[in-house]
């Protein structure tokens, strides 16, 4: 019964995943029969390198193009859009696994495959892959000390570029120059009609998280609740530092407003800048966006949101239910001061201090019975963790759960 609950409430992306995965056996198997009568190793390794070169390659770059993937994850609301990095890193790890499976094969079929042009260029790509996936991870669990740029952005560019050039020399000059035209094309619109100066409004600075106000930009994009722009600050950034990510709180006729909560290097750089000039009004910002998919109010949702994740919720407002989890009074305070309408705001946590009125401590939380009482499903903007729990209970209540939107 649970499990008819759970495929009835998750059809909607349920179908679309086993599409996908139609899509990839079909690839693989065409070329699989093709070439069976040459030898199983054989086929294996032309199946997995047709499945890496028709379907794998291309959906990992989908996602790198920002704005063409905004569009499409606002206009076509089909393959689960909405989830643009867990889909880079999905199709990132099983590019890693067809081509070991591909590398695997060939040598079985014939070890002598070690020797050629194809397996030197092979054995870069692969390296580049492992590169990027291991020695991010490996970097941003084990030495957080450095900023995401250093440990995570710039290797990811680098292990791509050696990929694509392996690439090129391994399958096709052409495909490759085709994949980065598409590339190019998207990076350079983003730089035409996405990326805007302008200048801080006002600033109020809290202890953790400090609310940004930014003049609107001429000729900004329509935005849609819970997508979020790219800022960079010139007298804070230095010549290599990304583009931070930020969603937007709320925008009006005049104004575009951030929470802007400190976590490492960029955000500490920038809290030390409001504490020297507090107001930073005037202040040069370049604003890139806005990106990410947009979230829709539905009151059959139940919206859980926890620390910063209050973001999206704040922008979108929701008519469902919703449960604000957070540990400061300050960080209620900046919730509430913009959450006036919410209808159904119905249970509040705070994890530390004494709760005011009409919020529970920490130990009352009972998520399971939130994921419980949901109507359909879960919208979860919380830490890594919790939304790992949530998720597992949603699975369990046959509930649908719906999580980050970039
Ligand atoms: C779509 C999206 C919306 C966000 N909205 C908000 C928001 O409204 N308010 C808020 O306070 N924070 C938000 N964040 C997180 C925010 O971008 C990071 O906290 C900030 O960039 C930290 O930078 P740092 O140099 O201080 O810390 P670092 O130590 O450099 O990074 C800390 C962590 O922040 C994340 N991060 C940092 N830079 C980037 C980047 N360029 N792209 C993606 N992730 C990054 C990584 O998980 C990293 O491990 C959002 C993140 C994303 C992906």
């Amino acid at each position: 019964m649970r499990l008819l609950t759970f495929v009835y409430t998750n059809a909607t992306w349920l179908w679309q995943a086993l599409l996908m995965l139609g899509v990839f056996c079909y690839s693989f198997y065409d070329a699989f029969v093709q070439h069976l009568a040459t030898g199983m190793w054989y086929a294996v390794a032309r199946g997995c390198g047709q499945l890496l070169r028709q379907v794998l390659l291309v959906s990992l770059l989908v996602p790198l193009c920002r704005v063409g993937y905004t569009v499409l994850q606002n206009r076509v609301h089909i393959f689960a859009l909405y989830r643009r990095r867990t889909d880079h890193i999905i199709y990132g790890s099983l590019v890693i696994l067809a081509s070991l499976v591909h590398v695997l094969a060939h040598v079985m079929h014939n070890p002598g495959v070690l020797q050629t042009d194809a397996a030197r260029s092979g054995t870069w790509m692969l390296g580049a892959s492992i590169f990027v996936l291991a020695g991010s991870y490996a970097t941003h669990r084990f030495t957080p000390l450095w900023s995401y740029t250093r440990h995570f952005f710039r290797p990811h560019q680098v292990g791509a570029v050696i990929f694509l050039v392996g690439y090129a020399f391994h399958v096709s000059v052409w495909q490759t120059a085709i994949v980065l035209a598409l590339f190019l094309a998207d990076k350079l619109f983003e730089g035409y009609a996405r990326t805007f100066k302008t200048t801080v409004e006002s600033t109020s600075p809290g202890k953790n998280i400090f609310q940004l106000t930014l003049k609107l930009p001429k000729d900004f994009p329509v935005s849609l609740p819970g997508q979020y722009c790219l800022l960079s600050f010139p007298a804070i950034e230095d010549r290599w530092e990304c583009l931070h990510p930020f969603t937007i709180v709320s925008r009006d006729a005049n104004t575009l407003v951030f929470f802007i909560q400190r976590r490492g290097d960029w955000t500490t750089k920038f809290k030390e800048l409001l504490d020297k000039n507090q107001a930073c009004s005037n202040l040069p910002v370049v604003v890139k966006g806005p990106f990410g998919k947009g979230l829709q109010s539905n009151d059959k949702l139940t919206y859980i949101c926890a620390g910063i994740g209050m973001t999206p919720i704040v922008a979108l407002q929701p008519q469902g239910e919703v449960h604000v989890i957070q540990k400061t009074s300050e960080e209620m305070d900046l919730y509430k001061e913009r959450q006036q309408q919410a209808p159904k705001l119905e249970r509040l946590y705070l994890s530390q201090e004494e709760p005011p009125e009409g919020w529970l401590r920490k130990t009352d939380l009972k998520l399971e019975s939130i994921v419980v009482d949901a109507e359909d499903g879960v919208y979860a903007c919380v830490p890594k963790p919790m939304e790992r729990e949530i998720w597992r209970m949603c699975l369990k209540h046959g509930k649908v759960f719906f999580t980050e939107t970039c």
